[in-house]
């Protein structure tokens, strides 16, 4: 009995994740490997176990500290964007549960992140761990500061909406590399930008409306 209900749950997971995948098909996703990873890695791991019936659902959840994890389509999308740039270095402003930071690692060689949250940022180092995802650097910091002695990156990534472009943050990025971002415009309706470095300039690409929650000063300890 005990064995055949641990069964019935394998299989309820797999195929749910089976369902999300499809999901995310549908909703424009492409690239096999962004596909595979999100089809692979737990993400219920990294909501509270009252929630984890939910975590295959193309839902954000929330993770505490008035926080959410994006909905699996955002997070799709956001890394087929980094990895359509082949990138060596990632930096990534909002490590929240650190969901997006593991589907990153898994794609790129190296991902840094910053969580301004001291609680988010100590789970987020232990579910990373857990996962064995070695090439992965946390820091509790105020992103906007960005991580100048990992720098310069080939993408920076934000998972928290700013709302203007983070020129500070734009300065690390390496000639060719590229900032994506959601960023609120004067009617505070937040889009996800692309900016890319191009020598001393930068050419900007408004993609799609996007719902996030708001990059923020400081550190909470
Ligand atoms: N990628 C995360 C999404 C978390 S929500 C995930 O997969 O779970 C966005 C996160 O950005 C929140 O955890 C919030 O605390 C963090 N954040 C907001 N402003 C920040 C800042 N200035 N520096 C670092 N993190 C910030």
């Amino acid at each position: 009995m005990h064995s055949l209900e641990l069964l019935g749950v394998g299989m309820t997971s797999q195929r749910t994740r089976d369902r999300l995948i499809a999901r995310l098909m549908d909703s424009g996703i492409r690239d096999p490997q962004v596909l595979d990873t999100i089809g692979r890695e737990p993400r219920h791991l990294f909501v509270d176990e009252a929630l984890s019936h939910r975590a295959y659902e193309d839902t954000a959840l929330p993770i505490g500290s008035g926080q959410t994890l994006s909905q699996p389509a955002i997070v799709a999308r956001m890394t087929e964007l980094v990895v359509a740039e082949a990138p060596q270095r990632v930096l990534e402003v909002g490590t929240g549960s650190g969901y997006q930071t593991l589907i990153l690692s898994r794609l790129v060689p190296h991902v840094w992140s910053l969580e301004r949250i001291a609680d988010l940022h100590r789970r987020a180092t232990q579910t990373l761990r857990r996962l064995k995802a070695y090439n992965v650097s946390l820091r509790l910091a105020d992103g906007g500061e960005g991580w100048p002695d990992a720098g310069p990156f080939d993408v920076i990534l934000l998972t928290a909406c700013a709302s203007e472009l983070p020129q500070g943050l734009m300065t690390q990025l390496a000639d060719g590399g590229v900032l994506i971002a959601p960023v609120e415009d004067i009617d505070g309706q937040q889009w996800l930008m692309r900016v890319r470095r191009d020598g001393a300039g930068f050419t900007q690409e408004r993609l799609e409306p996007v719902r996030f929650v708001p990059l923020l000063q400081g550190v909470i300890r």
